[in-house]
């Protein structure tokens, strides 16, 4: 299982990790990005190689 945050002070809502992430974690809610369920993710790591300014955290638990 992986538990996936969003350093709000860091993103700037591009939306590049919803246009890569194939399991559909995140998600836009009013105009927000947020993540969703994790339980799909296989941790290709492609949300955090797109987000220009590193503020996807990405841990196993
Ligand atoms: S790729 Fe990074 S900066 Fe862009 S919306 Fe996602 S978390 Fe925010
Ligand atoms: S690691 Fe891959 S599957 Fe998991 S949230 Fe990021 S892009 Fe999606």
């Amino acid at each position: 299982m992986y538990v996936i945050t969003i350093d709000e002070a860091k993103c700037t809502q591009c939306g590049e990790c919803i246009k890569m992430c194939p399991c559909e974690v995140y998600k836009l809610e009013n105009g927000k990005v947020t993540v969703g369920s994790t339980d799909d993710c296989s941790n290709c790591q492609s949300c955090q190689s797109v987000c220009a300014p590193a503020a996807i955290t990405l841990v196993e638990m």
